[in-house]
């Protein structure tokens, strides 16, 4: 006999709070080259030159440009722009690197890996889905920065103005990224998605929450239940946000007394520890890791000490096992680098992690009674951190489709990458963070 808990997980309840004073990025580049030839890096002897001369202040605002930095970041921009075909369209489908105004190599990284989500850039290219309300205040500034990063007439003054634009809307709902200091990616893009979502949320029942699903107590189908979970989830939010990036994760608990539990989330990334083998490798081991390996870890079968059993009411006599019930059409990955030790001390895990550039298949980690749509992905933006704790660089990589070609871009500079360095890069780097996975 199954049993539903009634326990459940709003996907946004888990928005890191914590603290950034750990994460050190966008600054010191030249240190960090040094200590990460990369392939993809290294090939660019420019950006050494390039970060050389650049001291990002902690303070800088539009104005407080340093004269070279800016002069850098110009030119590049006007080569960029020069670069396009010319032909009717204004809109082109390569996105313009985005200019570093004070360590935002971090909110650079995300945005260029979101603009160049196709679902999103169809969404806000044209405006017309910008719903005019003052509630949507940093969605506006996304989609105009948007539009003007793909525009072929803009000035270099306009995509500044339109990045301190969004800047600063985004300061004005979070005081952990206002202002100019160093920051984390990923607490970033969940932010990002969280607000834009709850912008554009047109469910109506955006009041209950959560945690009173109750499914109808006669159902004892599970996919019966997951359907009714599905239906809760979307009157509560239902945006080009959650369409996009929301699956739905099963967590089903078994006791020892044969009852059965399940729970559900609905998060718009997977955040996957990497697998440490603690009794041979220490904490920022370098052993060679794959993405199956991080996914079979998430599905691990685990003990929850404190759960109590609705039978037999027993504390901890229960394994929980989590499992993909709905596969997003578009899959970020998140690898869990920065963890802390046992001693609450924060540490980066450098190890190479190997994933596939296309047909990565979630089948192995779906549970196998769901009959939503399922199918193979494919890779189309990596989010790079390099450095370490104390300094650290974002960078992103793109693939375009239209033009069939992988771009890098490091803030402003960006550069066509080989696809033979793209694939070697693909097998053995410690510097993918995010993973951007489109469902085909
Ligand atoms: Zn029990």
């Amino acid at each position: 006999m199954y049993t539903t808990s009634n326990q459940s997980y709003g996907q946004f309840a888990h928005v890191s709070t914590a603290k950034n004073n750990y994460f050190s990025h966008g600054s010191d580049s030249t240190e960090l080259y040094k200590s990460n030839p990369q392939k993809i890096i290294s090939q660019q002897n420019n950006n050494e030159k390039y970060f050389s001369k650049l001291d990002y202040g902690t303070s800088l605002n539009h104005f407080d440009l340093k004269n070279n930095q800016k002069y850098t970041q110009k030119s590049e921009f006007n080569r960029q722009l020069e670069s396009y075909n010319e032909n009717i369209s204004t809109i082109d489908t390569e996105s313009l690197g985005l200019p570093n105004i004070g360590n935002s190599c971090y909110m650079n990284s995300i945005l260029q890996c979101l603009f160049n989500t196709k679902k999103l850039f169809e969404y806000f290219i044209n405006g017309t889905n910008l719903i005019e309300s003052p509630n949507s205040y940093l969605t506006e500034e996304f989609g105009k920065l948007l539009t003007t990063t793909f525009s072929k007439s803009i000035t270099y003054d306009n995509l500044l103005d339109a990045i301190y634009r969004f800047k600063e809307s985004i300061g004005e709902l979070s005081l952990t990224f206002t202002g100019y200091s160093q920051n984390d990616a990923h607490e970033f893009l969940q932010f990002l998605l969280d607000k834009i979502n709850k912008e554009l949320n047109q469910a109506k029942n955006i009041i209950e929450k959560y945690s009173e699903f109750k499914p109808s107590s006669s159902i004892i189908l599970l996919d019966k239940i997951a359907e009714e979970w599905k239906l809760f989830s979307m009157k509560r939010e239902n945006s080009i946000i959650t369409n996009t990036f929301q699956g739905h994760l099963i967590n089903e608990i078994v006791c020892s007394c044969k009852n059965k539990s399940y729970t559900f989330e609905n998060p718009l990334d997977l955040s996957l520890d990497l697998p440490i083998y603690k009794s041979s490798h220490s904490y920022g081991g370098k052993i060679l890791l794959s993405l199956s390996e991080c996914l079979n870890e998430f599905i691990k079968e685990v003990s929850i000490p404190e759960y109590i059993c609705s039978k037999c009411k027993q504390k901890g006599k229960s394994k929980k096992k989590a499992m993909i019930w709905k596969q997003p059409q578009i899959l970020i990955i998140h690898f869990k680098r920065f963890i802390s030790d046992k001693y609450g001390r924060l540490e980066v895990l450098k190890n190479p992690i190997s994933f596939p550039l296309s047909g990565l298949d979630l089948q192995t980690y779906t549970h196998r009674d769901s009959k939503e749509q399922r199918g193979k992905y494919k890779l189309y933006g990596i989010i790079n951190h390099y450095g370490n704790l104390e300094s650290g660089h974002y960078t992103s990589i793109i693939y375009n489709e239209e033009k069939d070609k992988w771009i890098q871009y490091n803030d402003s500079i960006k550069d066509q990458i080989e696809k033979r360095d793209i694939q070697e890069f693909s097998q053995n780097s410690s510097e993918p963070y995010l993973l951007f996975y489109k469902r085909v």
